[in-house]
């Protein structure tokens, strides 16, 4: 047994954490510096996401994927962001984009999308824009009565996977008025008429991911909202109360990644004489890396098996994804520590992965959202018990 703590799987979900540690072995990891220094979209990992059933694991058997838990699915995003924080980043953005329609579309929805995210063809998840990322029911995208179906207009900013994916699910105002309630979501396929992918993001890490910007001014139908009028925005948050656990694994393959290249390290590099894991001021570093990451997995792990169980995952996967990406990042900053200078200068892994970590702490909701998420639990909380006394 190994110092880090390490869950207990099923026979199923081990047999994923198998796949994906075979195919990053094989595939995602020995490209992952390359396509960090080209900020290189991967496509050649595609078909190995696919053939592996990676990218359409958690999607039902009827539509092409694998049934996979949840708690399955972070061990694999787990494995695949330990060898390649890029490709593990890729798979969330299948995650995102299909959840919705998985969630709340309609029989045809699941039929064309699902079935064609299984073979590869992925779908953008595009809430934000400019003027609105942790505020999402500020968003100023449109969607106006028009014939039998709505025109959209405006701009989505940030989107995993833009010019990537053909389609999107898109959640703009059908109700100005009513703000947080007057939120729809709708399928836009970018080959319509007034669908703009443009502005590439160039990123501090994640760099093979491609995240671009979404103009429209385009007509969609009726068969194209996703569940229920005025009701996209509970869908968008239902959907990152999965992602943040997803998140969570990316963070902990980032850590785990750091982990052992400065335990390694550690033991390998001599100063004053002895290997300088052997001065307690690099022993009790790892040593707090070591713990925090065990805790960290702890409570992915859990809030992966509630939503497996039926259970709400809104607060505990807040939890998880604040606490997982904050240990993530102590954990990449000692790594670079660990390494002194080399771990500093490129090409040096702890240096890719001290900028791939920082995004986690970022997206489907920064550190500060989470807390929000939680501190809104913890009144509720205690409105309830006040209530009773
Ligand atoms: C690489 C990348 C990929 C992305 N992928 C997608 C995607 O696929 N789809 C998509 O829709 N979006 C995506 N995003 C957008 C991402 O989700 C947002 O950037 C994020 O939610 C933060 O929003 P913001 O950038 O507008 O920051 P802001 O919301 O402007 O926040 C700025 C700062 O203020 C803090 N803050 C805001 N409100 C509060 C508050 N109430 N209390 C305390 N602090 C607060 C924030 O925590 C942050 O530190 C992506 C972003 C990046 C960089």
């Amino acid at each position: 047994m190994g110092v880090i703590w390490e869950p207990r799987l099923d026979a199923a979900a081990a047999g994923w954490r198998e796949r994906a540690r075979t195919a990053t072995v094989r595939q995602f990891a020995p490209l992952a510096a390359e396509i960090d220094r080209d900020q290189r979209y991967p496509h050649e990992s595609i078909p190995v996401l696919v053939e592996s059933g990676l990218c359409g694991m958690f999607l039902p058997v009827e539509h092409g994927g694998g049934g996979a838990s949840l708690t399955a699915l972070t061990a694999a995003a787990e494995e695949v962001a330990k060898g390649c924080a890029t490709t593990a980043a890729i798979i969330s953005t299948y995650q995102l984009g299909a959840f919705p329609i998985l969630l709340e579309g309609s029989d045809a929805q699941k039929r064309t999308y699902l079935g064609a995210l299984a073979r590869g063809r992925s779908i953008s998840f595009a809430l934000s824009e400019q003027g609105s990322g942790s505020d999402a029911a500020a968003l100023a995208t449109t969607a106006v009565r028009e014939g039998a179906g709505w025109r959209l207009r405006g701009e989505k900013f940030w989107i995993g996977n833009g010019g990537i994916s053909r389609f999107y699910v898109v959640f703009a105002k059908t109700e100005p008025a009513a703000g947080a309630h007057g939120i729809s979501a709708f399928v836009v396929d970018k080959e319509k008429p007034g669908v703009v992918v443009d502005h590439y993001s160039d990123k501090m890490g994640i760099r093979g991911t491609r995240t671009s910007n979404l103009k429209l001014d385009t007509l969609v139908g009726p068969e194209d909202l996703v569940g229920t009028e005025h009701r996209g925005l509970r869908l968008a948050f239902r959907t990152l109360d999965v992602g943040r656990v997803v998140v969570a694994a990316q963070a902990l393959g980032i850590a785990l990644a750091a982990y052992e290249a400065a335990r390694d390290r550690a033991l390998a590099r001599r100063a004053f004489g002895q290997p300088i894991v052997d001065f307690q001021g690099i022993a009790f570093q790892l040593a707090d890396v070591a713990t925090t990451v065990s805790a960290a997995r702890m409570m992915m792990y859990e809030a992966a098996r509630a939503y497996d169980a039926g259970e709400s995952v809104t607060t505990i996967g807040a939890m998880a994804k604040l606490h997982a990406t904050e240990v993530a990042h102590r954990a990449v900053d000692i790594a670079v520590q660990i390494w002194g200078g080399e771990g500093y200068c490129r090409p040096s892994l702890v240096e890719r992965l001290y900028r791939d970590q920082r995004i986690t702490e970022v997206y489907e909701g920064t550190s500060e959202i989470q807390r929000l998420v939680v501190g809104r639990a913890i009144k509720a909380e205690a409105e309830a018990l006040a209530k009773v006394a």
